[in-house]
């Protein structure tokens, strides 16, 4: 097979902040361990315990710029006015062509830059959206993990809001009500993408 024809369809997870799309894709990958989440660039500080090159590639706002500018990216968004993120397409492309369950969790800009993208770069891509079970559980959570300044939260919540309309952009829906469940429901749409 060569690079360039994937085994199985892309999976690009997208979800609001502090719906738990970390904890559920951790609890995916203790229990099936063949998938490969992308580790994406970025230009945020590291929050305690992250580690680079594991939960993401920590750069310079320079650095980042230059691979953007060498086109090293298969997709770059500006995240909650903030920080720039960045998915690196080699790895993606190579994980693939293995035939490798591969996800990347980027957020909605991210997804609608993938979509523009995926037919030029011979990309066949499923869109999964990760949903909380209400807009208030989701303050909830992102208050109560407190990883945030009040300005911070106050600023995701409003994207969080605009990304929550978007739900009807995705090919499938998962309610992360317990992670275990959402988890489950994550692993049957790889399973059935990738025939295992
Ligand atoms: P956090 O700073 O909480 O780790 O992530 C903030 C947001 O950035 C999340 O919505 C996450 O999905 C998104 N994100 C993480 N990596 C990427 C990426 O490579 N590209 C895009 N577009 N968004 C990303």
């Amino acid at each position: 097979m060569s690079e360039h024809t994937p085994a199985g369809r892309l999976i690009v997870l997208t979800g609001p902040t502090a719906v738990g799309k970390g904890t559920v894709e951790a609890k995916l990958r203790a229990d099936h361990p063949e998938v490969w989440v992308s580790v994406s660039a970025t230009t945020r500080q590291p929050r305690p315990g992250e580690v680079n090159g594991v939960n993401y590639w920590f750069l310079t706002e320079d650095e980042f710029l230059a691979k953007e500018q060498a086109g090293e990216f298969l997709e770059t968004a500006v995240v909650h006015g903030m920080a720039h993120y960045g998915t690196l397409l080699k790895p993606v492309e190579e994980h693939l062509a293995q035939g490798v369950p591969t996800i990347l969790e980027i957020d909605l800009q991210g997804a609608r830059r993938v979509k523009q993208r995926a037919t030029e770069l011979g990309l066949e891509v499923v869109y999964v959206f990760i949903a909380p079970p209400s807009f208030e559980e989701l303050k909830r959570r992102l208050i109560g993990r407190g990883t945030e300044t009040p300005e911070q939260q106050a600023r995701r919540l409003e994207t969080a809001k605009v990304e929550l309309a978007a739900e009807g952009e995705f090919d499938v829906t998962i309610v992360n009500n317990t992670v275990d469940q959402a988890a489950e429901d994550l692993w049957h749409v790889i399973a059935k993408e990738y025939g295992l």
